[in-house]
């Protein structure tokens, strides 16, 4: 087992581009760990199951048949069931149904062990809401990276945009922080900063500024 830093907090805090920033300053590998939610929402999807039955999704997350494939321009391809869904994986949609599946304790069970698979040396980037409270409680640095419900729609906003996709502002926000409200208030699992984690709040910050934070943090 290598070491593992820890990053949680909302959807569209900028955990996904940090995370990125800091596994490639340091050489560790990267754990999108609600890549694995939202895969197992399309499964779900695919294969018409029964939202209702918690046991049959625990095994379906178990045994979920996933690849990462290196493109030739370097980046990552991710393969559900020999299909190619990098893209289909990012939709609105998916992200919704995976909160809702998020939210199914056998579920959780059922990715627990997937995600402690991927500490190995030389060191993991853990990306998510939980790895700092459940999945990785003995990590050795955990952050946990917010910025206001405004600021994340706004930021998901372009991003769509840049996309072509054309979303309505108000409906982002009011989605937000309904998703917000879901994942901070479910028995399972809820969103809130592990013990001892440096909470940063990214709003008025630069994605360097919270680089920068979390790297001064990890050579202390
Ligand atoms: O981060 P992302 O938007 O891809 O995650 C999709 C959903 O999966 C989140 O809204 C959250 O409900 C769930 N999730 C989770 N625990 C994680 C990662 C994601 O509950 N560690």
């Amino acid at each position: 087992q290598g070491p593992v830093i820890t990053i949680d907090g909302p959807s569209g805090a900028g955990k996904g581009t940090v995370s990125q920033l800091v596994a490639d300053k340091l050489g560790w590998h990267i754990l999108d760990s609600g890549a694995l939610y939202r895969l197992l929402a399309l499964a779900v999807t695919h294969h018409g199951m029964s939202f209702e039955d918690a046991e049959t999704l625990k095994v379906l997350a178990e045994h979920l048949d996933i690849q990462f494939e290196q493109t030739p321009e370097g980046k990552i391809d991710i393969i559900l069931e020999g299909e190619t869904v990098t893209q289909a994986l990012r939709t609105e949609e998916v992200g919704n149904f995976a909160s809702k599946l998020a939210a199914i304790p056998e579920v959780r069970e059922g990715l627990l062990v997937r995600q402690r698979a991927f500490s190995q040396m030389p060191g993991l980037v853990a990306d998510g809401r939980d790895m700092g409270t459940v999945v990785f409680p003995a990590a050795q640095v955990k952050v946990f990276l917010t910025a206001s419900a405004e600021e994340r729609a706004q930021r998901r906003f372009q991003q769509l945009q840049q996309k072509g996709d054309t979303v309505d502002l108000e409906e982002l926000v009011a989605t937000i922080k309904e998703r917000d409200e879901r994942d901070a208030n479910r028995p399972v699992a809820p969103l809130v900063p592990a013990a001892g984690a440096l909470v940063i709040d990214s709003t008025d910050l630069t994605i360097e500024g919270v680089v920068d934070e979390i790297m001064s943090e990890i050579v202390k």
